[in-house]
């Protein structure tokens, strides 16, 4: 990723992308603090524009609240760098990575005095779970590793550390011939993928876990808003591995994953085993709104 050419935003102006460079005794590759965001911006009628922007620039300063790490820029001038960056790079369309992190005057794990450094790059990213997969859908592991306790890290917050736990879930999904990992929570609920909420439909109703500790995913807000648009039930409950075993459909929602369909969890096909008819027509729905082809969720779309 180092290696090409572009620009990143990093502290206010505009540099070449190989110039992006930390010092390696940064408090943040050490600690793991560092919160940060993923944005896609897609190509639409009237140019690029952001989805949600807004939003996902409030879960960065709110990470950043909840870990007390102060951002040394106000939310107009992120969300402004934001557009910024897609601009210099001519992207039609990628995802965006804003992040703010430590810098490396000091060790020790207290980060008090160290500099809040905040970098900000975009580029061409395609289906995050492969093109294959959002027709046919994926096929998903449950981790045999929790999902952190509320208590132990902020699921509130979407920082770098909780993502040492997705890659030990992850990587053993994968390792194993999956597409995917499925977290419980420390109570073997439900809780979310590795980098995505989790939804099922059974008996024609929406149903997404309880978020005590996933993180509250803006493609979640969206789908939600979707589905009820479209007259869908949407309720929020505790759910079971085995609840998503005998639904009827299930997906992932997330930036990078968008609306992912899930044909099978630990080996057992779930309802018939293909890209159910409710996840086809939300997803379509969803392909629809981040290309601005509904008008109604324009405020959405940000143009760059
Ligand atoms: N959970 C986790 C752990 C994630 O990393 C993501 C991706 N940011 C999501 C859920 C989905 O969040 P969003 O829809 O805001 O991208």
């Amino acid at each position: 990723m180092a290696d090409r050419d572009g620009f990143i935003w990093k502290d206010g102006k505009l540099i070449p992308w190989r110039e992006a460079n930390t010092h390696v005794l940064t408090h943040s590759l050490h600690y793991g603090l560092s919160v940060f965001e993923g944005l896609r911006a897609y190509k639409t009628e009237s140019g690029t524009a952001i989805f949600r922007l807004k939003e996902h620039t409030e879960r960065l300063f709110n990470s950043a609240h909840i870990y007390m790490m102060k951002i040394p820029f106000d939310r107009s001038a992120l969300i402004e760098a934001q557009k910024e960056v897609v601009r210099a790079n001519q992207l039609e369309s990628g995802y965006i990575r804003p992040i703010a992190f430590y810098g490396s005057e000091k060790m020790g794990v207290s980060p008090k005095g160290v500099t809040v450094h905040v970098a900000i790059a975009a580029w061409p990213w395609g289906a995050y779970l492969g093109a294959d997969g959002m027709e046919k859908g994926i096929r998903v592991k449950t981790a045999s590793f929790a999902r952190h306790h509320i208590n132990v890290t902020m699921a509130r917050a979407k920082f770098a550390a909780t993502y040492a736990n997705s890659i030990l879930a992850n990587m053993e999904a994968t390792d194993d011939g999956y597409d995917e990992a499925l977290l419980l929570d420390v109570d073997g609920f439900v809780a979310e993928g590795s980098g995505e909420n989790l939804f099922i439909v059974k008996g024609g109703v929406l149903y997404e876990p309880e978020l005590s500790s996933a993180l509250v995913g803006i493609t979640r807000d969206t789908i939600i808003t979707l589905a009820k648009d479209l007259g869908l039930e949407v309720r929020t409950r505790r759910l079971t591995r085995d609840d998503i075993y005998i639904a009827d459909e299930a997906f992932f929602s997330g930036t990078a994953a968008e609306v992912t369909p899930i044909r099978e969890l630990d080996n057992r096909q779930i309802g018939e085993g293909v890209r159910g008819p409710i996840t086809a027509q939300l997803q379509q729905r969803y392909f629809d709104c981040v290309n601005g082809r509904l008008p109604q969720y324009v405020d959405w779309l940000s143009y760059v």
